[in-house]
């Protein structure tokens, strides 16, 4: 049984995620998504609200569960009984934090290992970032978003 644990912010959940969990739920027996509760990262979206759209957008996949996360991802990983971390690569850009966190959490927890995976191509230039900003200024990231994602986010820029 191998299980693997997906962590991130998720501010919110894009098809660039949504398309790393579909891969990675056919190479793992089990994948937990791991939403971040950092309270040192300003996010648009509460823990509580990014749970529910990463919960609802990820419904069809039967071995993907998804879980708030407050310590060290390494520690989570362990209590999970699970012995990879899975991060997704975008470009080159991604590159440079990645190898130094997959080094620290190496040097914390040398049984756990980090794996990457790539997006399908479409996917491979967004971030839940860039697609908050161009939505701000009225720009279309319907193809980018889970509707049930692209509601909440309109409803939170009218209110912002
Ligand atoms: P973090 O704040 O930890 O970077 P994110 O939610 O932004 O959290 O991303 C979580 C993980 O998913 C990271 O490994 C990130 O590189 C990856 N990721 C984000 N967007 C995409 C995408 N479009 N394609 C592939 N991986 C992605």
């Amino acid at each position: 049984m191998i299980k693997a644990a997906y962590p991130g912010s998720f501010d919110p959940i894009t098809h660039g995620h949504r398309d790393l969990v579909e891969r990675a739920a056919r190479q793992f027996d089990e994948v937990v998504v791991a939403i971040a509760n950092n309270i040192n990262k300003k996010t648009m979206f509460s823990i509580e609200e990014r749970v529910d759209l990463a919960s609802a957008v990820l419904a069809h996949l039967d071995n993907v569960t998804v879980a708030p996360v407050t310590g060290l991802i390494v520690d989570f990983t362990e209590q999970l009984g699970a012995t990879a971390i899975l991060r997704g690569l975008r470009a080159v850009s991604d590159f440079e934090f990645e190898f130094q966190l997959a080094s620290m959490n190496r040097n914390l927890k040398p049984e756990i290992e980090t794996l990457f995976m790539t997006p399908a191509e479409q996917y491979s230039y967004i971030s839940s970032s860039l697609v908050k900003e161009v939505a701000r200024f009225n720009g279309d990231v319907s193809m980018f978003l889970h509707p049930l994602v692209l509601e909440q986010l309109q409803q939170k820029l009218a209110q912002a």
